[in-house]
């Protein structure tokens, strides 16, 4: 993972100076998670370029989870693209090697800080969430930076596999350079979907911090600001109010199947057949698998029925986001006592997993690799074994209804597959008889003649 900052300013090799960086000298700092060493791969009058390589360690970045995470999130993420690609730790690295240089203080040059300085910046392996090439430039270019994205295949040998998520990004702008560092700082953990620390109070100050004299006045402020704070309602109002700027924020800012869904509000009316479900089973101690925000949860802990309430995810942030919607740091005893939380992963056999009279699983199967049902099979239908599973997943035939989405694509960019009714009937009754469940699979949300209804919905019966 590396950035490079290169200048053509008629005495480039200031740079070295205003960075307070020797260009001669490799240096490095220590993160909390490896190290960030700083170079000089040119250093000319004519052009300079400094560039911040990331050397993280895999495991120093699982026992920093653990120790940010406490109990229930200690799983930690052995397998992720965290050492590699360019995330929030650059953001991290950038302001620990170049601090100084971001805070406008140069004793050696101090005219050279205010001055706007031709930059060309280039960031390798960068990922870009949904609606990436564009999310990027919105959020670049109002800067005045001029943008190019070169993206990289999922697998050079394979070009039919089609593109990856990662982008290398080139930025070029003439702009004070202090300026630059703080954009940098702010925006790269905006595009990071998935960020290693713990956001809190401390992330809204440096956020202000560095946004001063530039986000204020940014087009896209509110995303930027909730991207930043994941998406954490509280935080980011706050962090809006203290911009002078109280805009209320949708819970979901991405273009994703939330908002596909809203107009009909199919996800609620999914949710609510979930519910109804679980409680017509009669269980009491209940696990929601793939919990995500916790939605379901929220609906369950208003019923005495459900003695016990337990969210899994294989999201940290997903996780963190379910806590803060739960409120769960100033929840009462009592309620706290039917909640639990972990995380882990639905293609590993877990022991956490059993004990339940229902689990739900909804909208997590299409997350899934399609050739590991199986495992997910496994795990859920022969190990954990719940008298009762609720599971639901999209119904493709009704894509077509959906004016938003181009013929044959799918709702949500991480859907793995999306299945018609009679593949999801195929499957479900296979599974069922493979585990000695029976099932009963109905459509949820408005019926269409041709096409069904928009969900589909299997609720699964042990032992009958
Ligand atoms: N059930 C929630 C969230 C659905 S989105 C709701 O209906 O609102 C799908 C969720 O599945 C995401 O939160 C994602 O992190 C989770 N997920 C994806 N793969 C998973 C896996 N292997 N194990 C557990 N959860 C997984």
């Amino acid at each position: 993972m590396i950035l490079t900052i290169s200048t053509n300013h008629h005495r480039a090799s200031d740079l070295g100076y205003l960075l307070h960086k020797h260009p001669d000298r490799l240096q490095s700092v220590t993160l909390s998670v490896g190290k960030a060493h700083i170079f000089y791969p040119e250093s000319g009058v004519d052009r300079t370029t400094v560039a911040l390589l990331l050397d993280i360690d895999p495991i120093d970045l699982v026992k920093n989870a653990r120790k940010l995470s406490g109990k229930g999130f200690a799983l930690g993420q052995y397998v992720n693209d965290r050492p590699y690609v360019a995330s929030s730790f650059m953001s991290v690295a950038l302001s620990k090697a170049f601090s100084t240089a971001m805070n406008g203080r140069c004793d050696t040059m101090p005219d050279l800080v205010d001055e706007a300085l031709p930059f060309e910046v280039r960031i390798y392996t960068l990922p870009a969430p949904k609606g990436g090439q564009s999310l990027i430039k919105a959020l670049f270019e109002p800067l005045g930076y001029r943008v190019q994205l070169d993206r990289y295949l999922l697998d050079e040998q394979f070009p039919d596999w089609g593109p990856s998520k990662y982008y290398t990004l080139s930025l070029a702008n003439s702009i004070p350079l202090k300026d630059l560092l703080s954009h940098l700082y702010v925006l790269m953990p905006a595009l990071d979907n998935d960020k290693h620390y713990f956001v809190s109070q401390n992330e809204v100050d440096k956020l202000l911090q560095r946004g001063k004299g530039w986000l204020e006045g940014h087009p896209q402020k509110e995303q930027i600001i909730s991207r930043y704070l994941i998406n954490l309602r509280s935080l980011t109002n706050q962090a809006l109010a203290r911009l002078n700027d109280p805009v209320e924020i949708d819970e979901q800012e991405n273009l994703n199947q939330e908002e596909v869904d809203r107009k009909l509000s199919l996800h609620q009316q999914r949710l609510q057949r979930a519910f109804d479900e679980l409680k017509k089973s009669g269980a009491k101690r209940v696990i929601d698998l793939g919990c995500g925000e916790g939605k379901l949860m929220r609906l369950l802990i208003r019923d005495k029925q459900f003695e016990k309430i337990v969210g899994m995810d294989v999201s940290y942030t997903e996780l963190l986001k379910c806590k803060e919607r739960l409120h769960w740091d100033d929840m009462a005893p009592r309620l706290r006592e039917r909640l639990d939380l972990f995380q882990g992963s639905l293609m590993y056999r877990d022991e956490r997993l059993s004990g339940y009279d229902a689990a739900a699983v909804v909208e997590v199967i299409e997350h899934l690799d399609e050739n590991r049902l199986q495992a997910f099979e496994r795990v859920l239908f022969e190990m954990a074994r719940p008298k009762t599973i609720v599971l639901t997943t999209p119904n493709s035939e009704y894509n077509a209804k959906y004016e938003q989405l181009h013929a044959g694509s799918m709702r949500h960019d991480d859907h793995r597959f999306e299945w018609n009714r009679k593949q999801f009937w195929e499957w479900a009754n296979a599974v069922a008889e493979r585990n000695s469940y029976i099932v009963e699979i109905t459509g949820v949300g408005e019926s269409d003649e041709q096409f069904g209804s928009p969900s589909q919905i299997a609720v699964f019966k042990y032992g009958n």
